[in-house]
């Protein structure tokens, strides 16, 4: 094996963060290679950027994404509670063009052909690709709730689990509650994006009702029989500072909304009527990948190579992120999307170089939540690639979680939101 074969194996985990010594890298067929990534999120804008610093700047990277900024769900619930505006979660893609040289298209993919190896913009165009990335994130199940789609389509309903107009629209609604008002929230069955988000959200939409509407009650109503991620840590936190405010109900799965009354029915339990209705529901494989026929988990989630993160249906397409089938433990996360996207940009760049790809990646996650505006919790993890079972299984001992909750940990969170978005986008 020569020396950068050697460098690039040794450094080819996810994690690594310096990618000198690559000069001798460029090779014919990779210069000559188009590579689409479809989906400018945590896990496409990563890929793209590191698909251009792991070849040295020579790999041919287009971005496909219809948004003209970078609207982050990690942090958006400050925005939900009032705490913070669109602004602080958004980020210009400025960054990956003008320091990494990626061609940004903004337009959305409508189809890819894996046989003619061609995907179509919703402008009409039509490219080729020698490799796709695709990480196009979720789609909402709205058809899972009866009468859910109308109710959000009205407003009436709001999920803001993709950061966007509805983030703001709920602290819009919040805003208007009167005090002794009733939010609730609903959490479909895991799994689903970002284990601990939605305990994150009550939490902080208590801490603004505490303050400016104290009369009034949060309800999680969650399909699974206990909280996801941080059980303890939220409960603690629930009891201490939230009593009489915050009530958790286990296995209340919704299974309809009545919008003109704002009621949710469940599939046992009594009816719940509230004033602000986040309502989450199931979740699946953004629409583009399900659509594809990459969607071979159930017909929810795409099941990858975890050594290439290359879709088992399709050849050369890598799927990334909230879209993929995770390894046992590995939660649906922005952290963890970014990770998938530097063991899937090394192994392209080793195979479009016909090098040998890293046979043991080791990845690992981290993630923040904040019980109130300025105290947070953490759970991390690392997962290691297993050869025998072909998927990443967590390191007994490595990783750790919070013994309570601190200011120390919100200024950690903060640090890592703002670390992410940077070597995400800059
Ligand atoms: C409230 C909340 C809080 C969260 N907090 C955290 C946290 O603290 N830490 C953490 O690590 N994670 C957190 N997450 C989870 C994190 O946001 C997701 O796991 C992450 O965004 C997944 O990355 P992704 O690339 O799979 O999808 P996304 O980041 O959603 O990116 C998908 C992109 O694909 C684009 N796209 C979709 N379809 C197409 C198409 N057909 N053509 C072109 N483009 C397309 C979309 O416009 C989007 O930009 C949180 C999520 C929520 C909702």
């Amino acid at each position: 094996m020569n020396n950068s074969r050697r460098h690039f194996l040794a450094h080819s985990a996810a994690g690594l963060s310096l990618l000198g010594g690559f000069s001798s890298f460029a090779q014919a067929s990779l210069g000559k290679a188009q590579i689409l990534v479809i989906g400018g999120g945590f896990g496409g804008a990563t890929a793209a950027k590191y698909l251009r610093l792991f070849s040295n700047n020579t790999a041919n990277v287009i971005l496909i994404e219809p948004n003209a900024s970078f609207l982050s769900c990690p942090m958006s619930n400050f925005v939900v509670a009032g705490m913070r505006t669109m602004a602080d979660i958004t980020s210009p893609y400025e960054g990956l063009t003008k320091h990494h040289g990626i061609k940004l298209i903004r337009d959305s993919v409508s189809a890819i052909d894996p046989d003619k190896k061609t995907v179509k913009l919703s402008s009409g165009s039509v490219l080729s690709y020698d490799k796709v990335v695709l990480s196009p994130g979720i789609s909402l199940m709205m058809n899972s709730i009866e009468g859910l789609a109308k109710a959000n389509q009205a407003g009436v309903t709001l999920q803001a689990w993709k950061a966007g107009p509805e983030t703001l629209m709920l602290y819009k609604q919040l805003a208007a509650m009167r005090d002794g008002g009733v939010f609730a929230i609903s959490i479909p069955e895991a799994p689903y994006r970002c284990p601990p988000g939605p305990y994150e959200r009550a939490s902080l939409v208590a801490n603004y009702l505490k303050q400016h509407k104290p009369k009034s009650k949060v309800l999680i109503l969650d399909a699974n029989q206990d909280i996801t991620s941080k059980g303890a840590l939220f409960k603690k936190a629930w009891a201490e500072q939230y009593s009489g405010l915050i009530e958790y109900f286990p296995s209340h799965n919704v299974a309809g909304v009545d919008a003109k009354t704002k009621t949710l029915r469940f599939e046992v339990q009594d009816d719940v009527r509230a004033d602000v209705l986040n309502v989450l529901p199931a979740m699946s494989a953004g629409e583009i990948a399900i659509k594809t026929g990459l969607a071979n988990a159930n017909g929810r989630w795409v099941n990858v190579d975890f050594l290439n993160f290359e879709a088992t249906a399709a050849k050369d397409i890598h799927v990334l992120g909230d879209a993929i089938q995770t390894a046992p433990l590995m939660p649906k996360s922005g952290h963890m999307a970014n990770q998938h996207a530097k063991v899937a940009a090394a192994a392209i760049i080793a195979q479009l170089n016909d090098w040998p790809i890293n046979p043991a990646p080791v990845v690992n996650n981290t993630c923040y939540s904040f019980v109130n505006e300025h105290a947070a919790v953490h759970v991390a993890s690392v997962h290691q690639y297993d050869a025998q079972a072909k998927t990443f299984k967590s390191v007994p001992g490595a990783g750790g979680l919070s013994s309570e909750s601190s200011n120390t940990e919100a200024s950690y969170a903060w640090g890592w939101a703002h670390n992410i978005w940077a070597d995400t986008l800059a």
